[in-house]
């Protein structure tokens, strides 16, 4: 059976409470061998931590997400910094900006509000380019809303110092082009199964086999046919399909690259 790697799943998530253990054990029957869960919060980092600390073949990734950049002490490094020494972490994140959910601008008060959040995500941004880029640990990039220029601003002082993903790639091959410029790879969810996902797939069809990696997010973004329910792990078989697919390569070929980058990218899933 081909081997996948899930290089982006929430198994903290309230969803997976109940059944977590029957989780990661379809995952392992899909083939899915090995799985990164990744926090968003310090708690959920924690999690993520602890999950890792119970099965083998699962990793964490620690970092906070733009959404919840509002919540986070002013300065990250030093809590993040101390869930990072553990052996299963092997990045940072996820992290990034997100202006998908910005309030509308409609006054001059609701503009200053918007600036001031979008200073607030850059600084917890930065802080943990800063934390990886000190550590030698990777970033895993959330990117959603017109946001994109803005990243590669923030992200180009590290270019050089930094390895990054930029997960869950929805851009078209043009910002994809950008990315791959600056040195940095992208992962793919399920939505590339969705019927309207044409630019993501023409992004999927234009990057080098070595250049990404496959993921789910769940709870999130199930494929076809699961569109819709709660998404796990071993949907990942049926993005798997669709990317063998699109990259005209065999499902053996894909399983192949696609592990061997993401233990080339997350180096301390060599280590254990
Ligand atoms: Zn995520």
């Amino acid at each position: 059976m081909p081997i996948f790697y899930d290089t982006h799943a929430h198994l903290d998530d309230a969803d997976f409470a109940s059944d977590l253990p029957q989780v990661i054990e379809r995952a392992g029957a899909a083939g899915i061998a090995t799985l990164i869960s990744v926090g968003t919060d310090h708690e959920t980092s924690a999690a993520a931590v602890r999950i890792a600390g119970q099965y083998d073949n699962i990793f964490a990734v620690v970092g906070w997400h733009p959404n919840d950049a509002h919540k986070a002490p002013e300065d990250v490094r030093l809590e993040l910094q101390d869930l990072a020494l553990n052996p299963k972490v092997v990045a940072i994140g996820e992290m990034g900006l997100d202006y998908y959910r910005l309030p509308k601008v409609t006054s001059d008060a609701i503009g200053a509000e918007v600036e001031q959040i979008k200073q607030i995500q850059a600084r917890v941004f930065r802080q943990q380019l800063e934390l990886a880029a000190e550590l030698g640990l990777n970033c895993v990039v959330h990117q959603r809303g017109d946001c994109f220029n803005d990243i590669l601003e923030l992200m180009r002082p590290f270019a050089d110092k930094i390895r990054a993903v930029f997960h869950c790639f929805s851009e078209g091959p043009d910002a994809l082009a950008r990315v791959l410029e600056m040195g940095f790879f992208v992962s793919f969810t399920g939505i590339i199964t969705f019927r309207t996902a044409d630019i993501m797939r023409a992004s999927l069809a234009a990057v080098p086999m070595n250049r990404f990696m496959l993921e789910t997010d769940c709870p999130y973004l199930a494929p076809e046919p699961h569109r819709g329910k709660r998404c796990e792990p071993a949907y990942l078989a049926e993005t798997a399909r669709m990317a063998a697919k699109v990259k005209n390569c065999s499902i053996e070929d894909l399983s192949a690259t696609t592990c061997a980058t993401a233990q080339e990218f997350f180096k301390k899933l060599n280590a254990s």
